[in-house]
């Protein structure tokens, strides 16, 4: 075997095969390149069976792209490596052994919405007024008591005197009960019971250690309390254990990950060897220098410093557009002419940004530009659940003609029509050759329907009452009443998930196109609208062309590199996200965000294009954002593009105007999600700010002053700029050269 093809440390790491070992290093320093060639390694030098070896990280995506790596290098026995994610994992295991917990090893796996289900039967058994214990709150109780591996009775016994956990120690208890009644596992149960079943049977969990004598774990940083157990347990006797990540791109918090994994490895594994990797190989020196100073801004991480071979390169594009949409035609078309140049394929492109209902915007364009796209872990806007079940309302509404549409939505909500009754309207319409929906609004004459008729009624009742709206009012207005009218987004919220929350996100933007139309367009209708939305809705065929630019979160771009990349949306309060400036630990929560841009920036391999709107709708709305935070964070010297920020936004006439016929478009605003706060804050806050500010007219500091920061030493105050909502400050430090900062972030004393 080749290892030449590694650099010293790296090729330390792949020889250290024996005992356990810690990689710790910063983006793009080849740790995934390590794992693969280790395990090369353990099988062509060291001649270890491929069957004792198993290498672990958390995507399907990322997963896969190890596989094929392995594949490339071992080649013939390649298969019998476990490489895989850490659920399916143990679900291979449970397959197994599950009857040695009571369970029969055919159990079926619960997901977001049979959870839902599940609770909702449990509290009502339990009399619980889900009014004001909400069942999502149960469910994210559990799950985090799962991700800490304690069970319903550790609960109960910590829960003590205290009332409300131990009415939420009661619903776990009857929740696990039920499942179990079910033969059912949720998706935290699958590493949970593998560790208990490893736990309890010694002879399982020692079949299993003889079998894995070498384990590997990718992105390390992101493992939880009950992942960590897992491998622990597994690597327990042969202690070939060897992790790899970086705690500056741990992500994950909000699942549980507890980045103390890392931190302390060499706590929970005394005899640990510890590499560090330095040398980048993946991007430019001015991709790095950005992503380095970006990092920089946390406290309490490990020191890394990264460097590269790869020469200075191309600076970092900053473009900054008006609206939204004017930066998704931006990225279209800087993508079509680089393609157009030959300077890059669609398939070295990548678009990533903060939340999946970002994507709907360069969908269209795409579409329209005809380039190949594909999103990756995440389905095309158009083609999501509840777009498409606000879609068939629409469809419904407008004409009642698509019985697909039509039969999608007469259970959303559930109205308890079953599937008898709908047969039966169905054999009706065709007998008397109507449409479908027709057919509903003759239910009573329908034979043998009965009592199903009365169900259908009010359904028949509200799509005329809003058949009726649709003629008189705006489309905005119709789909907010729909929303209301049908509990649609109240329900998502009552179940409070990850995934929930992304679907309200997505409708918010389905919002926002409703409202564009209408602006966009002399005299919107209904039909118009659909129309409009048909012809990018109903292309999902381009999936056979292998030449296409992948569009994802920056979540899903973790371990994945590409040599041109867009940071779209960088706005402070789309990103950082809004939640994150406002919780209660901000400064944790705009860290981890943090983390997210530095995984953002490292994915670039050559050129790094980072865009912004100043308006962007959200929900209908046009709201305003200051650049992000992360992008001031960047020295200017690496940046291409100036950063214009307005000293107050009121001063500027078209965005007002702009933003008074948005509200016009939209009257009962906000528009009430429950009590869901806006993304942004709202433009009349500008103003506030800067009567309220007391940072800014209080700073002790003027040009021309010496300061001393933190973290860059001593300097000299070169400009100070109102903006955004705070002011910005320009120092000129002795050591660390130009930086732009926040006042109330950079905390500068005057010396
Ligand atoms: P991330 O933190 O983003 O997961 P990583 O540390 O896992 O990054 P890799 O993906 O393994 O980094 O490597 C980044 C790029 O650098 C890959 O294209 C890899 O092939 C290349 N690379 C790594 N080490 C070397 C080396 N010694 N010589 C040449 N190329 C290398
Ligand atoms: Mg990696």
């Amino acid at each position: 075997m080749n290892l030449e093809m590694l650099n010293t440390p790296q090729r330390e790491a792949v020889e250290h095969t024996e005992g356990p070992l810690l990689i710790l290093a910063g983006a793009g320093s080849g740790k995934t390149r390590v794992l693969t060639h280790r395990t090369a390694y353990l099988i062509e030098e060291l001649g270890v069976n491929p069957y004792h070896i198993m290498a672990i990280t958390f995507t399907n995506k990322a997963a896969g792209e190890m596989r094929e790596r392995i594949d490339d290098m071992v080649g013939y026995g390649s298969e019998s490596i476990w490489v895989t994610t850490f659920h399916s994992t143990c679900v291979r295991i449970l397959r197994r052994y599950i009857d040695r917990l009571g369970y029969g090893t055919n159990f079926t796996i619960y997901d977001a919405d049979d959870q839902k289900t599940l609770m909702k039967e449990i509290c009502k058994r339990l009399e619980i007024d889900t009014k004001i214990y909400k069942e999502k709150m149960f469910l994210s109780v559990i799950s985090s008591a799962k991700d800490e591996l304690i069970d319903p009775i550790e609960f109960t016994t910590r829960a003590a005197g205290d009332y409300n956990k131990r009415r939420q120690a009661d619903v776990y208890r009857e929740y696990q009960a039920e499942l179990k009644k079910n033969n059912a596992l949720d998706f935290d149960d699958l590493i949970f019971k593998t560790v208990e079943l490893f736990k309890l049977n010694k002879d399982v969990l020692d079949s299993y250690q003889e079998r894995f004598r070498y384990i590997m774990v990718d992105e390390y940083q992101d493992t939880n309390t009950a992942q960590f157990e897992l491998i622990r347990l597994l690597a327990m006797k042969y202690k070939n254990l060897c992790v790899v990540g970086d705690d500056d791109q741990s992500i994950y918090k909000f699942r549980g990950a507890n980045i103390y994994n890392i931190l302390n490895f060499e706590k929970h594994f005394p005899d640990a060897k510890v590499i560090k990797l330095e040398q980048n190989y993946r991007s430019t020196q001015n991709i790095l220098d950005a992503a380095n100073s970006v990092i920089a801004n946390n406290v309490g991480r490990k020191e890394k410093s990264l460097w590269t071979d790869n020469g200075r390169g191309d600076k970092i594009t900053f473009e900054q557009l008006d609206s939204a949409y004017e930066e998704a035609d931006y990225v279209a078309r800087d993508i079509a002419g680089k393609v157009r140049r030959g300077e890059y394929t669609y398939h070295d492109c990548a678009v990533l940004y903060r939340t999946n209902a970002q994507s709907r915007l360069f969908e269209e364009r795409f579409i329209n530009s005809n380039i190949p796209y594909k999103i990756v872990g995440g389905v095309n806007f158009y083609a999501r659940r509840e777009i498409k079940d606000l879609l068939a309302y629409l469809k419904t509404i407008d004409n009642g003609r698509d019985d697909l549409a039509v039969k999608r939505i007469i259970n959303v909500p559930k109205r308890g029509i079953g599937a008898a009754s709908l047969a039966k309207v169905s054999d009706y319409a065709a007998e008397k050759e109507m449409d479908f929906y027709q057919a509903l609004r003759w239910a009573d004459e329908i034979p043998g329907i009965g009592r199903a008729a009365a169900k259908i009624k009010p359904f028949v009742l509200f799509i005329q009452s809003m058949k009726a709206r649709a003629e008189n009012g705006s489309i905005s207005e119709l789909l907010q009443k729909i929303i209301e009218e049908t509990g649609y987004v109240a329900e998502l919220e009552a179940e409070g998930t990850d995934e929930a929350q992304s679907r309200i996100e997505n409708i918010d933007e389905f919002m926002s196109k409703v409202v564009s139309y209408e602006e966009g367009t002399d005299e919107p209708t209904l039909s118009g609208f659909l129309e409009e939305v048909a012809l990018v809705a109903d292309i999902d065929g381009l999936d056979d062309n292998s030449d296409y630019v992948v569009l994802m979160t920056l979540h899903s771009a973790k371990g994945l590199e590409f040599p041109n990349v867009y940071l779209a949306g960088m706005e402070d309060g789309l990103f950082p996200s809004y939640m994150s400036i406002t919780a209660d630990n901000s400064d944790q929560e705009i860290e981890e965000e943090r983390r997210l841009a530095y995984v953002g920036i490292t994915r670039a391999k050559e050129h790094l294009t980072i865009t912004s709107a100043r308006m962007r709708m959200v929900r209908g709305q046009t709201q305003y954002g200051a650049v992000s935070r992360f992008v001031k964070e960047i020295p200017s010297e690496l940046l291409k593009g100036e950063i214009y920020e307005p000293k107050n936004y009121h001063d500027e006439p078209m965005q007002e105007s702009t933003y008074q016929k948005a509200r016009k478009a939209f009257r009962s605003t906000p528009v009430s999600y429950g009590s869901r706060t806006p993304q942004y804050t709202p433009v009349t806050n500008q103003r506030s700010f800067e009567s309220s500010n007391t940072t800014g007219a209080a700073l002790s500091y003027q040009v021309g002053d010496r300061v001393r920061h933190m973290k860059f030493g001593d300097g000299e105050v070169k400009a100070i700029v109102a903006g955004g909502r705070d002011y910005e400050v320009t120092v000129d430090f002795d050591k660390a050269g130009t930086k732009k900062m926040f006042s109330s972030f950079a905390k500068l004393k005057k010396i």
